[in-house]
C-alpha cells in the first residue's frame, strides 16, 4: 500500500541533510524508511514530519527529528551490535537503531510508564521493526543485566548523574550517550570505554524530560 507520508518524510530527511545533521548513508536510510507518523498519536500524524518534539501522552515526548538524527550519528552504530536504550517512549528512536543494526543486531528499549511501553510495542509492530527491538518495562537507570554487555547505550531522558549500572553494562570499546544536567537543561555527553579508561566529550546543550528512578530524579 502506498505510504501517504513518504513525500513529507523525504523532505524532512533532505532538510536534515542540508543542515548537516544527517551524514552517513545508514542513518539517512533509516530515517527515510522508518515511518515516524506511526509512532505519534493518530491525531498528530499531520505534524509527524515537522522538526519538533511531539506529545505522546503521560507528559512525555517523542524527540525532535534533528535530535534523534544527531544522536544516531554520534553513536556510530554498526550492523550486528547489541544496543540498550533507556527511555523507550514511542519506540521511534529504538526502531531507527534497530533498522541500522540490522537482523544480526538487537535493541533493548526500557520504558518506565506501562501505557507507553504497550503502545511502543504496537508502534514497532506497525512499523515492521518488532523483531529487532524488545521493549522492557522498568527503571532503566538500574540497567538491564540480563542482556549485558552492550555495544551502545543511549539515554533519551535527562539524568543528574551517570547511572553506575549503565557504565558497568557498557562493553569494552562501547559508547554511551546521555543528557546530563538539571531537570531543565542538560549537556549531551558521550562516554567511550577503552579498557580502564573512559573518554568523555561534551557535544552541546539539550533539553530532555527527566529520567525518573533510582539513579535519576525523584
Ligand atoms: N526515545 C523516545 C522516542 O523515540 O519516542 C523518546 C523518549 S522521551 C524524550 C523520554 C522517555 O523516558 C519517556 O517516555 C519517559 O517515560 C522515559 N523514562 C524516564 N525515566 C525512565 C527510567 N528510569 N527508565 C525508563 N524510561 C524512563
Amino acid at each position: 500500500m502506498r505510504d501517504p507520508y513518504s513525500g513529507r518524510r523525504e523532505d524532512m530527511v533532505d532538510r536534515l541533510k542540508e543542515r548537516g545533521v544527517l551524514r552517513t548513508p545508514k542513518v539517512i536510510e533509516a530515517m527515510q524508511k522508518v515511518p515516524r507518523h506511526l509512532f505519534v498519536p493518530r491525531g498528530m500524524r499531520e505534524s509527524a514530519y515537522y522538526d519538533t518534539p511531539l506529545g505522546i501522552g503521560s507528559g512525555q515526548t517523542i524527540s525532535a527529528p534533528h535530535m534523534v538524527g544527531m544522536m544516531l550519528e554520534y553513536l556510530e552504530f554498526h550492523e550486528g551490535q547489541k544496543v540498550l536504550e533507556v527511555g523507550g517512549g514511542s519506540g521511534y528512536h529504538a526502531a531507527l537503531a534497530g533498522h541500522i543494526v540490522g537482523p544480526s543486531g538487537h535493541v533493548y528499549s526500557v520504558e518506565r510508564i506501562p501505557s507507553l511501553a504497550r503502545r511502543a510495542i504496537r508502534n514497532l509492530e506497525a512499523g515492521g521493526l518488532s523483531d529487532r527491538v524488545d521493549v522492557l518495562l522498568g527503571d532503566g537507570s538500574e540497567g538491564v543485566p540480563d542482556h549485558a554487555p552492550y555495544d551502545r547505550i543511549f539515554i533519551t531522558c535527562a539524568a543528574p548523574e551517570i547511572p553506575p549500572p549503565l557504565m558497568e553494562e557498557l562493553d569494552d570499546g562501547g559508547k554511551l550517550l546521555i543528557p546530563l544536567g538539571s531537570r531543565y537543561y542538560q549537556d549531551l555527553i558521550m562516554l567511550e570505554k577503552q579498557g580502564d579508561q573512559i573518554r568523555r566529550r561534551s557535544l552541546g546543550g539539550c533539553v530532555f524530560v527527566p529520567l525518573i528512578g533510582k539513579y535519576g530524579f525523584s
